[in-house]
């Protein structure tokens, strides 16, 4: 067998693995626990028929960019769309790091943020959040300063802890990086605020969205960003030509129609975070406020590690972020259906018992 070694720098990076076990309930990889509606599975379904399969998709996807666009009240040349909000986060990674350049990100977050980054050469340095995983202004300014980043991410809702980033801290992470500051807002639609509102040509920011989570997308892989037209442009040199299917760019203008839908979804989920939470707070466990679709928490009376596989043994799924650095014993939840949560909540009771 002849086999050529990986590039060095690679070898040591693990990638990004979720287990996916086949059980009942699957609450690890925070997708939305519903269908997309049964009009939108009917429309994308004819939508099918359509597409002209022999030719090239749109290239700028326009019509998509547009109706994101109107969503958000911005211009179409703001709207920058890829295949999942990652690829978007990799396009701008490509354009603006790379070899010999720092990218930054407050740790515990999104661990693609700094996988990406390393895959593209970056050198990624990491900033600390509190122990309640709040981000302190002087944080932020310490390490733009010690590392001039050319992109610095904040996430916010922010994965795994549900940490809700504040407008103050992100207008200072805005006055004092150099490069282009991302807001990851893969949760956006669960949070009280957005920084889309700061979004303008005279600032280097970018915020992301996905239609994986909120939009009950996840199996589309479709996400964007909306930013400044001198980056959209920008994407060109990065993004390979036709990279977003024709049968996607339906998918996602489809999607569009329904946000009514979505937004009543958005409130079901939140229903049932309050849900979970409530029980979190009769059990000895150790939880943070969240706003997004999922909740951290820590047992307190057993190893993280023990009841995650009790959880398991009862056919429930969690996200085993016990040996994640500043995360010791943690797992993490995503808010199911109202029958989900009430299997985990019922088996989380017997696993501490
Ligand atoms: C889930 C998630 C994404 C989504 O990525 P896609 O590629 O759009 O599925 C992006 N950022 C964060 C923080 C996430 O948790």
């Amino acid at each position: 067998m002849r086999q050529i070694p990986l590039r060095s720098d690679l070898r040591a990076l693990s990638g990004y693995h979720s287990p996916q076990v086949d059980v009942p309930v699957r609450l690890n990889t925070n997708e939305a626990p519903f269908a997309p509606p049964a009009a939108w599975l009917d429309e994308i379904a004819s939508a099918a028929r359509d597409i002209d399969w022999n030719r090239y998709p749109d290239r700028a996807a326009t019509e998509l960019r547009e109706g994101i666009a109107a969503l958000h009240g911005v211009s179409a040349e703001q709207v920058f769309v890829a295949n999942g909000s990652n690829e978007v986060l990799q396009s701008i990674l490509l354009a603006y790091s790379g070899a010999g350049r720092n990218v930054t990100m407050f740790s515990p977050t999104y661990q693609m943020h700094a996988q990406i980054a390393r895959v593209v050469g970056a050198t990624v340095v990491e900033g600390k959040r509190n122990v309640d995983f709040t981000l302190d202004r002087a944080e932020i300014e310490r390490i733009v300063a010690e590392s001039k980043p050319a992109v610095s991410f904040i996430c916010s809702p922010n994965n795994p802890t549900g940490t809700v980033e504040s407008r103050e801290n992100v207008e200072a992470m805005l006055l004092c990086a150099p490069g282009i500051v991302v807001v990851d807002e893969a949760y956006a639609q669960f949070s009280p605020w957005s920084a889309m509102e700061l979004v303008n040509d005279d600032t280097p920011l970018v915020v992301t969205r996905t239609f994986s989570k909120t939009w009950s997308m996840a199996a589309a892989r479709l996400g964007y960003l909306v930013g400044p037209r001198w980056l959209v442009s920008d994407m060109e040199a990065v993004v390979l030509p036709y990279h977003l299917d024709a049968f996607k760019q339906r998918a996602g203008l489809l999607a569009l129609k329904f946000v009514g839908d979505m937004e009543s979804r958005v409130r079901d989920i939140v229903a049932g975070r309050d849900r979970i939470t409530a029980v979190f707070e009769s059990l000895p466990v150790t939880w943070w406020p969240s706003g997004a679709n999922f909740v951290l928490f820590r047992p307190e009376s057993m190893s993280g590690k023990a009841v995650w596989q009790g959880l398991l043994d009862r056919g429930v799924l969690v996200r085993d972020c016990s040996g994640w650095a500043g995360l010791d014993n943690c797992l993490r939840v995503t808010v199911g259906t109202a029958e989900e949560n009430e299997v985990f909540v019922a088996a989380l009771k017997e696993v501490l018992a």
